[in-house]
Order: structure tokens, then C-alpha cells, then sequence
């Protein structure tokens, strides 16, 4: 069996199978293997990158090897060093890319390299190079205001950095959060020093070229008349869409992933969002499965840690003879904003969110809302089920509510699980 991609679904997968199962893991990065997950703690400065790492895979993992084409005919794997594996079956759990939005700016008409300062934020290797740029006021503007966007801006300004949140849409993570938990969210950022501007449009970047004498010392290897000798481009600002300008020394894109399905798409496997799966994990080809944040299952792409873990196991179920199926995943987000040693701001906020927390008419609301020690809880409920919900600051009940949301059972008493764990 050869996986392609080594994160948190294929490594998953490998390690459920065990050493027997004759597994091969390609993974283009050369890190250690590592939960991209905990990277906006690496990068607040909480936790050392090493403890991100994910269990050791063995000699399964070929690290460094970046898969280039799949042969279905041959059912071969080439990859970029040359070496060609083969397999049985093949499972593709490629992850997502980071969205690197249409700015003006951003690339040269003749190039494909980001000006200096501007960072995305998905790989350790992006993670560690913003870390290394970041000093206490250091000016850093975030595009982009969902999970990704708030964590980055949190961990930075952690760091001391003088943090601008640009975020297009209405409110911060309005994917999960309703506009309650949202202004709370914004208050919580803000008092940690973050700037944010909400219905804000980042339309092109400020870039200069350092003089000369600087950029000799960037690249000795580098030709005369090449970009580099002319100095490469740094960032200055961003460009909102209403002509202001916003200086800035960083600029992080946290404009949302978009699946890896490159070479599923070359081997002429079905893509729309992502790699279409059945319910058994498998794409068209019956050799071929795709797992994690590159699959698509029943018209959905999670792009979340549980769902890529859950795939991973079903298909090792499946694989060794179990008869099992996916049936999808109930995705509950979470995420603690540490606040950390001696900055400012009110202590951590805990949030998780799950399923609709936008009632549709007929739903009924049951919410919670604390002003003085910023806590908010709501639960819909659609019929006699839970449908969805959002915690904010005071997250004792979430392993309830979840239960039930998970279970489908009917809440026997919704107050209760509102106010109290229910003694779990
Ligand atoms: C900063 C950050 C914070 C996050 N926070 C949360 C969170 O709080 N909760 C949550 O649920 N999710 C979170 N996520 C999302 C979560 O990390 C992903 O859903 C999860 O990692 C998906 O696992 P995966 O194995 O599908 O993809 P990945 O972990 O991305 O692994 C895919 C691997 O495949 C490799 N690869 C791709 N193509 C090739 C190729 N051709 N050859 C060889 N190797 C290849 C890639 O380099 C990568 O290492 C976060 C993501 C980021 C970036």
C-alpha cells in the first residue's frame, strides 16, 4: 500500500494499520511529522515546535518525497527523486493549500514568489519563518478573520506584535460563530491589542525594493540582472478596497485551503470540491481512496483534525476486512485563545462551536449570556433535537451537549445540560 502525504490522516492510517500491513508513507515536507493543529501555539511562543509532533511512523514514512504522478494503469507512483513506487491500493490524503487570494501585488507578472514579509500560515516551515520575523511592535496585518485568522492574530500579538485583523466578511468566524459569540470573540482580541476591521476588503499589496547595497548581502550565489541582484521585493502595506492604506512589516493570508487534488485530477479521478469518495472511502478507481482534508464525502470537505482522524480509522477498518462505512463526521470546533504570560487582556477564552448555530425560522433558541464574566451559551433545537451551538468562556458542558448532538438523542433537559455537565 503507498499513501501520499504524510499528516495527521495518512500517518493515522499508516499506524492503525501497523508495521505488517507492508505501508509506505510519501511526505514532501522534511520535518519530523508534526499536528498542524498546534502550530498557532508554536508560533504565540507557548510550545516548542517539537511538541506537535505526531506518534514516530518508522521506516514507513519516506520523508521529503513529493509524489509527481499517479499511473493508474501501471498502478505506479513516480515521485520527484526519481524513485517510482507501486501498489495494491493507494490512498491519497494530500491535505489542503493554503487560498492565496487574487491581490494586486502579490505575485510579479514573470514570477511565483511571495514579497518578503507576507506569509501563509499552514506549514511548520511557514509557521517558523513568521516566528522568526516577529518582534514586539513589529507592524503585522492578518487578511482574513475565521479560525485561522483569529488564532494567527491572537499568537502575534501574543508575541507583542502590533496586530491588524482585515476581515471581508460581517463578523469574526461567522462560519461557526453567531453575532453574539462573535462580538465577544472581537472584545476578547481587542483587548489583547488587536486591531479589527470588519467588511474590509484587502485589495493589493504595497511592496519596495530595498537599495542595492542591502540586497548584496542576500545572495552571493545569485546572477547579476536576476530579481534577486535587484533587490527582492518587501512588503510595505495592504491596499483596502476603499483606497486606504494600512502599513504593515508582516502581512499573514489566512484566506481559507483549498484542497490538494492536483493528482487525482491528472489521473482523470473525480474532483469537484475535493476527491469525490463513496462510503467507503474510495474514489472511482476501486484501487484508490482518498482520506482527510483532500477528500470529498457526500458533498462535503471538512478540512478539520476529527473528520481526517475519523476517515483514517474507518479505512484501516475497512482495509482489514471489517465491514464498515462512513457515514460522515460531526465536526465540533474548538479553540482556546491563551492570552499568555503577562500581556494584557482578561485571561484565556475557550470557545467550541457545532452544527447550525443560525436557527431557521421555526427553531427554537435557548441562550445563556453573562456580560460581566463574558460567557455566552446557546443551543438550537429544531423538533425535539439538538441541531447546533455555540460556548463561549465557559465550556463545562460542552461533553454533554455534544453527546447529544452526536447521538441524535432528544435532550431530556435542556437547562440542565446547559448549566451543568450532567455529571460527566
Ligand atoms: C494553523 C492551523 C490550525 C488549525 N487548527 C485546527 C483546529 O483547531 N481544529 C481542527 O479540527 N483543525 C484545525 N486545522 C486543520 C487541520 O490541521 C487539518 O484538518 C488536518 O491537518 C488534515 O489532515 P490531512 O492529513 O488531511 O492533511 P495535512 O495534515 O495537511 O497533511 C497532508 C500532508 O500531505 C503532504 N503532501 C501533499 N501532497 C503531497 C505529495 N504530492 N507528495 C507527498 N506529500 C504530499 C503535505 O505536505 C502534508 O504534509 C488547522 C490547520 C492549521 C494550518
Amino acid at each position: 500500500m503507498v499513501v501520499i502525504g504524510g499528516g495527521l490522516a495518512g500517518l493515522r492510517l499508516a499506524q492503525r494499520l501497523g508495521p505488517a500491513a507492508a505501508v509506505t508513507v510519501l511526505g514532501e515536507e522534511t520535518h519530523e511529522p508534526y499536528n498542524r493543529v498546534l502550530l498557532a501555539e508554536v508560533l504565540a511562543g507557548r510550545y516548542a515546535p517539537e511538541v506537535t509532533a505526531l506518534p514516530a511512523p518508522g521506516p514507513a514514512l519516506r520523508r521529503g518525497v513529493r509524489a509527481v504522478r499517479v499511473d493508474r494503469a501501471e498502478r505506479a507512483v513516480h515521485c520527484d527523486d526519481g524513485t517510482v513506487e507501486r501498489y495494491d491500493t493507494l490512498v491519497l490524503a494530500t491535505g489542503s493549500n493554503a487560498v492565496l487570494p487574487p491581490l494586486r501585488g502579490l505575485f510579479e507578472p514573470e514570477g511565483r514568489e511571495l514579497p518578503d514579509g507576507v506569509h501563509a500560515f499552514r506549514t511548520m516551515d511557514d509557521c517558523l519563518a513568521l516566528s522568526a520575523a516577529v518582534r514586539p511592535g513589529v507592524r503585522v496585518v492578518v487578511i482574513g478573520g475565521g479560525l485561522l485568522g483569529v488564532s494567527a492574530a491572537r499568537a502575534l500579538a501574543v508575541r507583542g506584535a502590533q496586530v491588524v485583523l482585515a476581515q471581508q466578511g460581517e463578523r469574526l468566524m461567522e462560519r461557526q460563530l453567531d453575532a453574539e459569540a462573535s462580538a465577544l470573540l472581537a472584545t476578547h482580541l481587542t483587548d489583547l491589542g488587536v486591531e479589527i476591521h470588519t467588511e474590509c476588503r484587502v485589495r493589493g499589496l504595497g511592496t519596495a525594493r530595498p537599495a542595492p547595497a542591502a540586497c548584496e548581502e542576500r545572495g552571493p550565489g545569485r546572477s547579476p540582472g536576476s530579481g534577486a541582484a535587484r533587490g527582492h521585493r518587501k512588503v510595505t502595506g495592504v491596499e483596502l478596497a476603499d483606497g486606504y492604506r494600512l502599513d504593515a512589516d508582516l502581512v499573514v493570508l489566512a484566506c481559507g485551503v483549498r484542497p490538494r487534488t492536483g493528482l487525482a485530477r491528472a489521473a482523470g479521478l473525480e474532483v469537484r470540491k475535493g476527491i469525490v469518495v463513496d462510503d467507503r472511502l474510495r474514489t472511482g478507481d476501486p484501487h484508490i481512496h482518498a482520506i482527510g482534508d483532500c477528500a470529498e464525502h457526500a458533498g462535503q470537505v471538512y478540512g478539520l483534525a476529527g473528520p481526517a482522524l475519523d476517515q483514517a480509522d474507518t479505512l484501516a477498518a475497512f482495509l482489514t476486512g471489517e465491514p464498515t462505512q462512513y457515514t460522515g463526521t460531526r465536526a465540533l470546533t474548538r479553540l482556546t485563545l491563551d492570552t499568555g504570560e503577562g500581556t494584557g487582556g482578561n485571561g484565556p477564552l475557550d470557545l467550541a462551536a457545532f452544527g447550525e448555530t443560525t436557527p431557521l425560522p421555526g427553531d427554537d433558541v435557548v441562550r445563556l449570556a453573562d456580560a460581566t464574566r463574558r460567557t455566552y451559551r446557546k443551543v438550537v433545537l429544531r423538533g425535539d433535537r439538538l441541531v447546533g451551538g455555540v460556548l463561549l468562556g465557559e465550556l463545562s458542558t460542552v461533553g454533554a451537549l455534544a453527546r447529544t448532538w452526536e447521538g441524535e438523542e432528544s435532550p431530556r433537559d435542556l437547562f440542565h445540560l446547559l448549566t451543568d455537565d450532567g455529571g460527566h
